[in-house]
């Protein structure tokens, strides 16, 4: 009997390499080129003329040397995770991976990991104790919260919030609450223990750099300007 003549087109690479959790597609492929010393569109396209039939999620999950399921579970690309998608105005975005668990999962200190991550949700690793919301450019700069316990209060708290009332609840909510700071703002006020806050920042395991306005938390006060 003749079967089909299937080119084989993507082969286990040398160096396998895991998936972060809700890593961004385009970052592990970048971490998958990196680790096997060859550019992006070569892992993408090996051959100019061959077509493979496997799926995206295939083609990871053989470069990668990866189980399929471990592909699309990691990846939100393929494995849509209720609130956290990229979509609507609440949405996901992508953002440097705290540099602790980064550096704790792949034992690598120094590499850069996007993951998908709620704009509004997610700001601080609380195991690591390290802002990794808004203003982040770099892993470099997820500021140490060590000395500001209250603001790792506040991501909990907001994450008790979002598990009891859900998403509808509280995106509208913060969404509310965003613009009633703002009008505060821009009429003059001012957060008086921001400074005081700033000064109590230290630079954690690597040089740090403030984000330009770390959120208020409910224990803020403020003050006229
Ligand atoms: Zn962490």
């Amino acid at each position: 009997m003749n079967m089909p003549f299937e080119a084989v087109v993507f082969r286990p690479l040398p160096r396998p390499l895991k998936p972060f959790p809700q890593e961004t597609e385009a970052s592990f492929l970048a971490r998958l080129a990196t680790a096997n010393a060859m550019p992006v569109q070569r892992l993408q396209r090996p051959s100019h003329w061959l077509e493979s039939r496997l799926d995206p999620v295939g083609r990871l999950s053989v470069i990668s040397g990866q189980p399929r399921t471990a592909i699309r579970y990691a990846i939100p690309r393929w494995e849509r995770q209720a609130w956290n998608i990229p979509q609507g105005p609440f949405a996901a975005t992508a953002r440097w991976a705290c540099r602790r668990c980064v550096a704790r999962r792949t034992g690598t200190p120094g590499q850069g990991v996007m993951v998908w991550m709620s704009k509004h949700h997610d700001q601080v690793c609380i195991p690591h104790r390290l802002w990794i919301g808004r203003a982040v450019e770099a892993p470099a700069n997820q500021f140490d919260l060590a000395d500001l316990p209250e603001i790792v209060a506040a991501q909990k708290r907001h994450y008790r919030l979002l598990r009891r009332y859900g998403p509808d609840v509280i995106n509208v909510c913060y969404e509310q609450t965003s613009r009633f700071w703002t009008t505060l703002l821009q009429h003059g006020y001012r957060i008086s223990d921001l400074t005081q806050r700033l000064a109590r920042l230290q630079p954690g395991d690597s040089p740090t750099k403030a984000p330009s306005a770390p959120p208020p938390s409910r224990g803020s006060s403020i003050s006229s300007a």
